[in-house]
């Protein structure tokens, strides 16, 4: 069963993704449905779609913008869901990476030979996916060690992955030296919890600093959180 595509419907309007989650789920397709634009990325990088259709008006983060987040770390098919004869908005869709456009009102049959269309150009291309952690426009590769700001690659050395990795885990919560130094250095470090700012340190210099956003906080008199 787990091979059927899965269908990512990103839509505000309840009954349009609802038409959408049943006329496709009649043609076979698996469907995940999200209403709010900066959610439907955080899902889109983290998980696994075949096809996405992305409205343009959505709450928090429009789909232009979903779709050119997207863009910059995935290939992921993507079919914006456009008002009549904004041709405006199709031709910025196109322009930022979408495979296609369908304006709405449509037909559910004319969207399935889309879907259906996109998907057999993409049979025999690798599928894409591996996994991922995401904090705003930090990206995390554990099988790789590999980590990007806004999809530019990031050197870190392998004690500073980890220690990103330990606060992406655990986003938007408070963790305090003890913990992080008992997580990513084990028990032979003794309790000299300095070296924890030290690493923090490098990490801010290499992240926040030089792409000027802020996601590592200090707690005084406790430790780190890490935030969007
Ligand atoms: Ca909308």
């Amino acid at each position: 069963m787990s091979d059927k595509p899965k269908i990512f419907i990103v839509e505000d309007e309840k009954n349009i993704a609802r038409f959408l989650q049943l006329a496709l789920e009649k043609e076979g397709f698996r469907t995940a449905s999200e209403s709010n634009g900066r959610r439907a990325y955080e899902k889109i990088v983290q998980e696994s779609y075949d096809v996405v259709l992305l409205d343009v008006m959505l709450p928090e983060m429009d789909g232009m913008e979903v779709c050119r987040n997207v863009r910059e770390i995935s290939d992921v098919p993507i079919i914006m869901l456009t008002a009549r004869d904004d041709v405006k908005d199709q031709v910025s869709g196109l322009n930022l990476g979408a495979n296609d456009y369908i304006t709405k009102p449509f037909s559910s049959e004319v969207l399935i030979a889309k879907i259906r269309g996109i998907l057999n150009r993409r049979e025999n291309l690798p599928r894409d996916d591996e996994k991922r952690l995401i904090t705003g426009s930090v990206i995390l590769y554990p099988e790789r060690y590999e980590v990007t700001v806004r999809g530019e690659p990031i050197e870190l050395t392998h004690r500073e992955y980890e220690l990103l990795q330990y606060l992406v885990e655990n986003k938007n919560r408070v963790l305090n030296r003890d913990q992080i130094l008992q997580k990513v250095w084990g028990y032979e470090y003794g309790g000299d919890t300095n070296v924890v700012d030290v690493y923090i340190s490098y990490l801010r210099t290499k992240i926040d600093y030089r792409f000027n956003e802020r996601h590592i906080h200090t707690i005084r008199g406790v430790g780190y959180v890490l935030k969007d």
